[in-house]
């Protein structure tokens, strides 16, 4: 189950993400498989410009680009790891509690057969469902990679599921573990001083724009490191997190934001941490430019799928000896 060389991959006209085999996770994950890749073309949960719903295509398109070598790690990532597409999630689009139900039962499926997986959205709001799913592992630390808190409630729109509030729910629910949301990348203006009040009784803790650029994003991704410990981790990426100078093609852009550099050495900088799931959200292709965005986002995909690459434990495949550094 690793990638496809570039000629086989031309020859059938399909594009799935990374080139990566294709397995519906509707019809069952294949047995040793490490993680699987859940398109979700949903952005009924966005409060501005919508167009979301079509990152997973794109995404997959410019995915091609990339080779399986990390050469930091040092390690093949798809030889490793037994990665593969699993498809889209179906549902339909203007049904927001099916939408929640679906998504949750695509992740739910993959984490039972004990492969990580990696949603690429659609909106935010997909978060939520992602997160009840991945917390059969228990209540996980959140990395939290955005410009917004997200930690909304109903006061704005009159509607508790939006893309606007996912950690508020995810944190009364108990699916994060107490003091185990790290949210970085925060920046521009709030409703108000009370904004960060849902996160904070939680034990929240925000790394802000002025921190990332006062201390350097390997500090901050460091602490991060030292404070989720073993636990089991959850990386949710917002690409708005990262400036919209790097990414223009998101929906509620907010300038000030990570360099695309900063955003993937904080991914690579998770080296070590038990990742058990990851989401990258918000991409927007119609707002993009020469798919600046989209392949961001399959670079961002690429260092999580990394993260857990490493974490393969000892075993020969395709000639690599694994579990060397
Ligand atoms: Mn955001
Ligand atoms: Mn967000």
């Amino acid at each position: 189950m690793t990638q496809q060389s570039a000629f086989e991959y031309l020859s059938h006209g399909q594009i799935p993400f990374f080139r990566l085999p294709i397995a519906p996770a509707a019809a069952g994950i294949p047995h040793g498989t490490g993680a699987v890749l859940l398109g979700v073309p949903y952005d009924g949960g966005t409060t501005y410009r919508p167009g979301a719903r079509l990152a997973p295509f794109e995404v997959r398109r410019v995915s091609a680009l990339l080779q399986g070598y990390h050469p930091s790690h040092r390690i093949s990532v798809f030889d490793r790891l037994g990665a593969v597409d699993g498809g889209n999630v179906v549902f339909p689009p203007f049904d927001a509690a099916a939408v929640r139900s679906r998504v949750e039962g695509a992740v739910g499926t993959v984490v039972a057969s004990g492969a990580v997986p990696f949603v690429v959205g659609g909106d935010h709001s997909l978060a939520l469902p992602a997160l009840r799913a991945v917390a059969w592992h228990g209540p996980v630390a959140v990395v939290h990679v955005d410009a917004h808190l997200d930690t909304s409630g109903p006061e704005t729109w009159g509607e508790p599921f939006h893309h606007g509030t996912p950690f508020r729910h995810a944190l009364e629910e108990g699916l994060i573990a107490t003091g185990q949301l790290h949210q970085v990348g925060v920046r521009g203006p709030w409703a108000s001083a009370r904004d960060a009040e849902p996160g904070a009784a939680h034990g929240a803790r925000v790394h802000t724009m002025e921190d990332v650029a006062e201390r350097g994003i390997a500090a901050i991704a460091a602490e991060i490191r030292h404070a989720v410990g073993n636990r089991p981790v959850y990386l949710s990426f917002d690409v708005d997190a990262v400036d919209p100078a790097f990414a223009p093609g998101t929906g509620t852009p907010i300038p000030g934001g990570l360099t695309s550099r900063e955003a993937l050495q904080l991914v690579r900088d998770l080296a070590g941490v038990a990742l058990v799931g990851m989401d990258v959200v918000e991409v927007c292709p119609p707002l993009d430019h020469a798919d600046l965005t989209s392949h961001l986002a399959a670079h961002l995909l690429f260092e999580g799928l990394a993260l857990v690459a490493l974490a393969v434990p000892g075993a020969t495949c395709g000639g690599e000896v694994m579990g060397s550094p």
